[in-house]
């Protein structure tokens, strides 16, 4: 049993890892996405590698740029209307951390 304390540790560091995978949406702010191609829950904005967070450079894939997604998000609370029957419900935001919180 000479290695019993290791699996504790591994475990920390799974913990740890688990809450930083997640970056910040550029759209919404919720810390939804982990890299290019994901969608995020909270506004549907799917992250753009190529446009990363600069909100005023077209986004192809979303046919839109961040400043635009931004409008609809805070008005409708999807980056788009038609995106807005596959968002998670207002109530559920709650349990995605926000860049914002501390
Ligand atoms: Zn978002």
């Amino acid at each position: 049993m000479g290695r019993g304390t290791k699996p504790t540790i591994l475990f920390n560091l799974v913990m740890v890892n688990e809450t930083e995978k997640y970056m910040e949406c550029p759209c919404c702010g919720y810390l939804t996405v982990e890299g290019h191609g994901d969608i995020c829950k909270i506004c549907f904005w799917e992250y753009d590698g190529f446009v990363g967070y600069k909100s005023h450079i077209l986004s192809d894939m979303n046919g839109m740029t961040i400043e635009e997604a931004q409008i609809y998000f805070y008005n409708i609370g999807a980056c788009s209307e038609k995106f807005l029957k596959y968002v998670i419900p207002i109530e559920a935001r709650k349990y995605y951390r926000h860049s914002d919180d501390n």
